[in-house]
């Protein structure tokens, strides 16, 4: 089928490579040069496994291009819009800039019979609003939200767990249909495929990231607890996460969750709901929000804690700058921020990241960044695991460490190191919620 894909960000440039490496012929759409410039060369534009690969395959068959001109997505029979919907500069709602001139750019070239397929988190109710101004066109709006997860985006794309479609008006079960078809691999292996309205595919969405953000920050919330308590949070979650019904996964405590989703997605959910007039349906996600940044400060504290009441001056290896392994994403990340702060304080912050050093630097000029691990160790009087990489978490020996610098502080933000072993070889380690 012929595909346009509008907005090649994380979401998008997966999306289209994704769609043409199942034999569509797909068009990436973006207004930024730069990036489609990139794309065109079949490179990634930004740390996605496996993203290389499908985006080289795809531009050598002819069935994947990328344009920065509109008037490309003439013809094609689904048009996806993948554009951002990000938390607006002065309040916790989504803006919708990107989303509105997308669609607006779009419905020139749209011919009776299309699709417009919505991909982007937006606020419920959004999609009715565009339908509207979509189906003047003859075309017809249904929204698709996205679930992949960056770091596994290329196979969540190709085989995802669920497929969630809400269409509304004349020719909607004919769009569903045809959603079935661009997705006909998964949906021939058995994937559950959900037909619903507008308003329901919007909340699925949005429901999926608000509970996974409440998980996490309640087990950060147990981890407060057992911090005043002398218990141990990871045996805590261990415990709980036996039964069936509560499951072990998302239950890690830590310095908590950032990215460019589940923070503002539960935000945008939240002024939805005051919008609507159920603010307080979700108002314990403000709860959530508070528990997630106030994890950033435990860790914070307790390196500054451990090297006797103050960073100043102190060499400070900072182990990770993604918001989580598997990406080079650093938006709202907990792992850049304890950096920051730690910055803040008068350390000398040392930051290493396998994917993330030169998306970092960007944004934080001031920190020092180190592309070896090693060379972020060495002479450290504090290492902070903040992002849980292999390299860092499995890979990293406190016998190795203790090679490299004769500090001996360890804080664990992720919780991911083994504490025996560290303690064993000397070292004051310090986990989130563990004694
Ligand atoms: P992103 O910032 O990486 O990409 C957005 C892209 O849209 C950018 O390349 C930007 O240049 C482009 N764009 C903006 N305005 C445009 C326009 N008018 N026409 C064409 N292109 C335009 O963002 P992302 O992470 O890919 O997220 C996109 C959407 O998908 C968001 O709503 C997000 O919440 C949602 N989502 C993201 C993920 C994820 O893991 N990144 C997962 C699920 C859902």
């Amino acid at each position: 089928m012929k595909l346009s894909v509008i907005g090649c960000g994380y979401l998008g440039a997966v999306h289209a490579a994704a769609m043409a490496s199942i034999g569509h012929e797909v068009v990436g759409i973006d207004v930024d040069a730069r990036k489609i410039e990139v794309l065109s060369k079949g490179e990634a534009p930004f740390f996605e496994p496996g993203l290389p690969e499908i985006l080289s395959e795809g531009i050598a068959s002819g069935r994947l291009t990328f344009t920065t001109d509109m008037a490309a997505a003439s013809g094609a029979k689904v048009h996806f819009i993948g554009v951002g919907t990000p938390q607006q500069k002065d309040g916790y709602a989504a803006d919708l800039t990107y989303v509105n001139a997308a669609v607006d750019g779009l419905l020139p070239y749209l011919s009776p019979g299309d699709i417009v397929a919505g991909k982007s988190t937006v606020p419920v109710g959004t999609a009715a609003e565009l339908a509207v101004r979509v189906e003047a066109t003859g075309a017809t709006l249904v929204w698709n939200p996205e679930f992949l997860r960056e770091g596994f985006a290329v196979q969540d794309t190709i085989d995802p767990d669920r497929l969630v479609v809400g269409v509304s008006g004349d020719g909607a079960d004919g769009a569903a249909e045809v959603l079935r078809e661009v997705y006909a691999p998964a949906v021939a292996k058995g994937t559950p495929f959900i037909v619903t309205d507008l308003a329901t595919a919007e909340l699925v969405k949005v429901a999926a990231n608000a509970f996974l953000a409440t998980k996490i920050s309640f087990i950060n919330a147990m981890a407060e607890i057992a911090e005043v308590t002398g218990a141990d949070v990871t045996q805590l979650a261990d415990a709980i996460g036996h039964d069936v019904r509560i499951g072990r996964r998302f239950l890690g405590a830590g310095i908590g969750f950032g990215g460019g989703c589940l923070p503002k997605d539960i935000r945008a959910f939240s002024a939805r709901a005051e919008e609507l007039g159920r603010g307080e349906s979700v108002a314990f996600l403000r709860e959530v929000d508070e528990i997630n940044l106030r994890r950033r400060d435990r860790a914070v504290q307790l390196v500054v804690d451990g090297l006797g009441g103050s960073a100043f001056n102190k060499k400070i290896a900072v182990l990770g700058a993604a918001f989580k392994p598997h990406s080079d994403d650093i938006r709202d990340s907990p792992a850049l921020d304890v950096a920051v702060r730690l910055h803040g304080l008068g350390a000398r912050v040392t930051v290493t990241d396998p994917a993330a050093i030169d998306n970092a630097r960007r944004v934080h000029p001031q920190l020092t960044y180190e592309a070896s691990r090693d060379e972020t160790i060495r002479d450290a009087d504090a290492v902070i695991l903040v992002t849980e990489w292999d390299e860092y978490r499995r890979d990293l020996t406190p016998e190795h460490a203790s090679s490299l610098t004769g500090g001996r502080l360890v804080v664990d933000g992720r919780n991911g190191l083994d504490a025996a072993a560290w303690r064993a070889a000397g070292w004051r380690y310090h986990g989130m919620g563990r004694p």
